[in-house]
């Protein structure tokens, strides 16, 4: 009740302040910056390559080495069973070579796709870094997927090369080989220190010990393909999101405008290289800034976390809804605990920010939460709360310096291309669209032109997400206009999850929702009806269940399992996931004229 009392009487808006006062934010004046043209400028401070053209990792790492930054911690890596380990930027320049080089001698080039399945593992960082200055394309896989997940990705991705762990090789990979022909070299990373032996596969330990760590970073122009994420649509496999080396120019400036990085940060950013927060601003934008990267090998632990903030003397802090509410869960107490004088700024992306989560890092940490909003797509924060306005906590904020963000809604439910009209009233509802030409901005979905194509309206970039604008420009999110589903910040997509359900002999169909949870955002919760023949029960439950977590693994598997005698369908013949949805919330059922006759009952 107190506690009630209280929140009644916070104000809407939490108003700037210097973020650090040592440190003068690098925005602090919202209609001035964005009237900078932040493009031209960060492309001005970015060194491009001796001989022309842009590269990434070229300017990330090897930029960094040549200047003064040389000896400065560009990563540091932490585990709760070894001693940190640090590597300068002159140090991972080299790593970074020495994998470039190893690529090489295996006659892996420009273009190529290679995937990297592990844990947050110093090798996972320089092949990623490394390859980029291959002018490979790079994919890192999230290490807690299932066989399925990766085989699908790494089909789609025409993988030629996967770097992994023994360990993970023997759990996930080595099952699926037969089903991944693209894949020509597979190097293993010896998590015991030790040599790898298994067949048909290499030793990246060796490899690494006899390669060069001089290497001439692969001419990229802004235009190659440098990345590749896969996001989760409603139907078929993931959508391999392509982006290109001109992205580094979206990441330099984001880096600096929307998480206000600057060289003397010690700078956490919690997310997995697997999503793109990881890759973005858990990778590049931090090594573009010169910052020192805490990299915690470790999975979420309220205590934990603390202590690392305060001992590794954190002073931003890039973290997810998710962790935010567990450690809301853990209590403000624990946070009181522990001190955080160096922490200055802290952001949090991919899922809506409770208005309370804003105001509980105010209460426990001395600090509001910036909101931030982006998306696979993007390849960086497009809008976002900074130090240059007021917060209203609910809000995921403005609109960065380059980018043109508006609300629009359909002119026609399915037409194609799909027509628009912008929404200039404020607090209407509609779909959030983008200008299109930011330079993180995807370049296409893998072998999918018409997907592609459909995300576009002439100049506007459709983002698939509902939103309202106020009359002070800020954003607030209201929904997807999708049946995607977000679990624990990550995208998991319906169809994916299904159609795992349905390779059980006992699953007729499946239809897989989002079930709304306070901690994770969403949960996957899945019906499923059953062939003529079985039984409705706890065993056949916990057998499914079983399957999904040994083909999907434990983060895309659905939590709950639910048996219906059939489920929705229109009439033609999609599972009607709305409608499930719906009657699991209790809530109204809406325009129900295509649902097949008769078929479902409740
Ligand atoms: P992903 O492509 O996996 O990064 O997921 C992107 C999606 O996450 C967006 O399209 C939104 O639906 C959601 N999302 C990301 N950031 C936010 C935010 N700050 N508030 C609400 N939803 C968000």
């Amino acid at each position: 009740m107190l506690s009630q009392g209280r929140r009644m009487e916070r104000p809407v808006v939490i108003h700037k302040v210097a973020s650090d006062l040592r440190l003068s934010p690098n925005w602090v004046d919202y209609e001035a910056g964005r009237r900078v043209d932040v493009w031209a400028d960060a492309r001005h401070a970015l060194q491009g390559l001796p001989g022309g053209g842009l590269n990434l990792g070229f300017e990330a790492v090897d930029r960094q080495a040549a200047g003064a930054l040389r000896d400065h911690v560009a990563l540091r890596f932490v585990a709760r069973n070894a001693p940190p380990l640090d590597l300068r930027y002159f140090e991972l320049a080299q790593q970074t070579n020495r994998f470039a080089n190893v690529l090489r001698s295996l006659g892996v080039g420009k273009g190529d796709h290679l995937f990297v399945l592990a844990g947050r593992i110093p090798e996972l960082y320089v092949a990623v870094l490394g390859a980029l200055k291959n002018g490979s394309v790079v994919t890192p896989l999230f290490s807690a997927f299932g066989p399925e997940p990766i085989a699908a990705r790494i089909q789609l991705g025409a993988g030629r090369v996967l770097v992994t762990t023994d360990a993970l090789y023997q759990r996930k990979v080595k099952q699926i080989r037969a089903q991944t022909p693209t894949l020509v070299h597979v190097l293993l990373v010896a998590e015991d220190g030790g040599i790898t032996n298994e067949p048909d596969t290499l030793d990246l330990g060796t490899l690494m010990a006899s390669a060069s760590d001089t290497f001439s970073t692969v001419e990229t122009q802004p235009d190659d393909p440098a990345l590749l994420h896969f996001t989760s649509g409603t139907t078929g496999t993931p959508k391999g999101a392509l982006h290109v080396h001109e992205a580094v120019v979206t990441h330099f400036a984001t880096g600096r405008y929307a998480l206000d990085l600057h060289p003397q940060d010690r700078y956490w950013c919690t997310a997995d290289p697997g999503w793109v927060t990881g890759t973005s601003y858990g990778i590049i934008a931090p090594l573009l800034q010169g910052v020192t990267s805490l990299i915690d090998r470790e999975e979420f632990d309220a205590e934990r976390w603390y202590t690392l903030l305060e001992q590794e003397r954190i002073s931003v802090w890039y973290t997810a809804p998710t962790a935010i509410r567990m450690l809301m869960k853990a209590g403000t107490e624990l946070a009181q605990r522990h001190s955080h004088p160096d922490l200055r700024f802290i952001a949090s992306v991919g899922e809506p920010l409770n208005p309370e989560a804003v105001w509980w890092g105010q209460e426990a940490l001395g600090l509001p939460i910036h909101d931030n909003w982006w998306q696979t797509e993007t390849g960086g924060i497009m809008i976002a709360n900074t130090p240059a306005f007021d917060i209203k906590p609910g809000s995921m904020g403005r609109p960065l310096p380059g980018i043109d963000a508006c609300i629009v809604e359909h002119l026609e439910a399915e037409g194609e291309p799909a027509r628009v009209r912008v929404i200039e009233e404020a607090n209407v509802e509609g779909e959030l669209a983008l200008k299109r030409g930011w330079p993180s901005m995807f370049r296409a979905y893998l072998n999918n032109e018409a997907r592609y194509r459909k995300c576009f309206a002439g100049e506007l970039y459709l983002t698939g997400d509902l939103a309202k604008r106020d009359a002070d420009g800020y954003y607030w999110f209201v929904g997807r206009a999708d049946d995607v589903i977000k679990s624990a910040g990550h995208l998991i997509g319906p169809f994916e999850v299904e159609s795992v359900l349905m390779e059980h002999p006992a699953v007729a169909e499946a239809g897989v929702i989002g079930k709304p949870d306070p901690v994770v955002g969403e949960v996957v919760k899945a019906f499923v009806s059953l062939k003529d023949g079985y039984q409705a029960g706890e065993t056949l439950r916990l057998d499914i269940s079983a399957h999904a977590r040994r083909r999907l693994g434990a983060a895309v598997a659905p939590k709950e399992i639910v048996f219906l005698p059939t489920l929705p369908r229109t009439r033609s013949g999609k599972i009607m996931r709305r409608l499930l949805k719906a009657r699991e919330l209790g809530l109204p059922e809406g325009d129900t004229s295509t649902l097949e006759g008769g078929a479902w009952t409740k």
